[in-house]
């Protein structure tokens, strides 16, 4: 059993000047002596090579497999009463004992929603991440009562890890909108594969290092076989924004208004949290913390000492009313048109501290993520009816993306100078604009991969002893895999038909009585419809379906006279014919049969 290996020790190095990996120089590997590799070194991407969210990906060698991430992916709009998507993990079934450790690049919810859900699944095996990411991911456990205690180890840019008998693992810092965000170094005797997680570089990041460019140049000096680069912004010409320009940008509009300022964004960007907290400082405003994820993720971000602020701007919602609007910053969530997030229930009036009035800013500072357009507008449009003014990123530059655009990308290929590159975390296209930076830059169209969720790629060593990648037509499963409220993967594509069906044409519940030793019917049909048609005024419509259904019963073959699952799909059948050549319409036909 996997459960019984002790988790191995992360080994911290002192630092000494220029950081040189002594224990694994690529050119001592080189100088070894290898036959052909018995098996080859494997990745799978089991998700987000298809869509933005569920990231999770396999490394496997020797029979052992190291996994980075382990994200959740929101759902489609044709996708009823889903709450999230997990990736699928049919794959490690029957390799639990192969799993050597789980690496989570940063906090999330698209790489570690997963894992309440997943980590029981392969055995609990030991993780590795960030301290922020620590506290982040231990927080969500707690929220699953049935979920086991991780054995989370903290990891940082000093750490280097050995996993099994086949993986050297060392950490980058890179920037996002979070912070301790880390890409990871895979090193192996065929090899060495990084993997960027989400990443941009910025030079003067708001309460977190920059990205260590040096450690990526000498990285490139001793050669990376492959790269796989985030490709969320592969398709935005230029540089990526510095975060703290951002913050000097929201410093200027604070500055010019005089009523409350309500800023709407992501409970994860706490860069941009830090950054509104030091404006508020400066400018003499208390803050207002508002929706549940903000303050658990404050929380625990001022606790590590990742977010800084004097606690005592912090006001509470019986205080806040009472403040001059000029002394008040609200920071909440919502800012996506999110049902239940804060900015929604403030202008459907269900917010018990907060009503938008006449003088009042909500500024808009996340990106749209696509799909909520719509649910945004109607968000701004209310806000601006009950008086209040709105500002997005779109009229003032008030939003920087956590992800490389194309520049950042090209100066990171120039610097990795990987021999193979693959694109991963993001949709097909977005992929494929990766692909022809990195063809751009001089990498051969052969030699980079765009593959969909499971398609194997594998690196062999040849008798020449030349290591070659190659992106196969192996692909392992990689089905949707939905949570809804607790239950995970209970819910089929069947129960999603239904669910769409229901919410399309409504559904009609037709209760017959029988006589359980003659089969024939008890007095009338009861007919209850919801959402498919107004009873009151379909009289006639309804009176012509309960004839039918009593027809049906009577017509029934004498011999079945208690087969009731004949008479339900008879009526399942018939009668939802019947009711789509009257209206066109498919309601769901819920057949009960009551035997007396
Ligand atoms: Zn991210």
């Amino acid at each position: 059993m996997f459960v019984k290996q002790s988790v191995p020790t992360p080994v911290r190095k002192p630092f000494s000047g220029p950081r040189r990996n002594t224990s694994f120089h690529a050119d001592k590997v080189e100088k070894k002596e290898f036959g052909p590799a018995k098996n080859p070194l494997r990745i799978m991407v089991l998700g987000g090579l298809e869509e933005v969210g569920r990231n999770m990906t396999v490394v496997e060698y020797n029979k052992e497999i190291i996994i980075i991430d382990m994200g959740l992916q929101f759902p489609e709009e044709d996708m009823p009463g889903i709450d999230y998507i997990i990736p699928d993990i049919t794959y490690l079934k029957d390799k639990k004992d192969w799993i050597k450790g789980v690496i989570i690049t940063h906090g999330h919810y698209d790489h570690i929603g997963g894992i309440p859900h997943i980590m029981n699944e392969i055995g609990n095996p030991g993780m590795f991440m960030g301290k922020m990411t620590a506290g982040l991911v231990r927080k969500r456990q707690q929220e699953y009562k049935s979920a086991p205690v991780l054995k989370i180890k903290e990891i940082d840019e000093m750490t280097t890890l050995k996993l099994g008998s086949s993986f050297n693992i060392e950490f980058l810092r890179v920037n996002h909108s979070i912070p301790d965000c880390f890409a990871v170094v895979i090193k192996t005797d065929i090899g060495t594969v990084v993997h960027t997680g989400d990443f941009k570089i910025d030079f003067s990041p708001v309460n977190d290092k920059p990205a260590d460019l040096n450690r990526i140049a000498q990285l490139g000096a001793q050669g990376v076989l492959m790269l796989m680069a985030d490709s969320t912004d592969a398709t935005h010409p230029g540089y990526q924004l510095s975060e703290s320009v951002i913050g000097e940008e929201i410093g200027k509009l604070i500055e010019k208004i005089d009523g409350r300022v309500i800023i709407g964004t992501f409970a994860s960007q706490l860069s941009r949290v830090q950054k509104i907290f030091d404006l508020a400082e400066r400018h003499g405003r208390r803050v207002s913390l508002q929706g549940r994820s903000m303050n658990d993720n404050v929380t625990i971000a001022h606790e590590i000492g990742y977010l800084k602020f004097n606690p005592r701007l912090l006001v509470e919602d019986k205080d806040l009313n009472r403040l001059p609007d000029n002394k008040v910053l609200i920071i909440g969530s919502g800012a996506q048109g999110e049902s239940k997030a804060f900015l929604t229930r403030v202008v459907n009036h269900e917010h018990r501290t907060v009503a938008l009035k006449q003088g009042d800013t909500v500024l808009f500072s996340s990106s749209v993520i696509p799909g909520n357009e719509r649910s945004i507008q109607n968000l701004m449009d209310m806000i601006v009816r009950q008086g209040a003014k709105v500002i997005n990123y779109r009229m003032l530059d008030i939003h920087a993306g956590g992800h490389a655009k194309q520049e950042d990308l090209k100066l990171a290929m120039r610097l990795f100078k990987p021999e193979y590159y693959m694109p991963i975390e993001a949709n097909h296209y977005m992929l494929q604009a990766n692909a022809d930076l990195a063809e751009a830059v001089g990498i051969p169209r052969d030699k980079i991969f765009v593959a969909d969720n499971g398609q194997v790629v594998s690196i062999n060593r040849a008798d020449n002893g030349k290591v070659v990648a190659a992106l196969t037509k192996e692909k392992v499963p990689t089905e949707y895999i939905m949570v809804d409220g607790l239950g995970v993967g209970d819910v089929s594509e069947i129960v999603l038909r239904d669910r769409r069906m229901m919410a399309e044409d409504g559904m009609i519940v037709i209760i017959a009585t029988i006589d359980s030793k003659t089969g024939s019917i008890i007095g009338n049909p009861d007919i209850i419809s919801r959402g498919f048609v107004y009873m009151k005024e379909n009289r006639d419509l309804i009176e012509k379906t309960r004839m039918k259904v009593k027809k049906i019963v009577k017509d029934k073959n004498p011999m079945t006279a208690a087969d009731d699952d004949y008479i339900k799909n008879k009526i399942r059948n018939d009668i939802g014919q019947f009711l789509f050549n009257a209206t066109k319409r498919r309601p769901m036909v819920l057949p009960v049969v009551i035997k007396v």
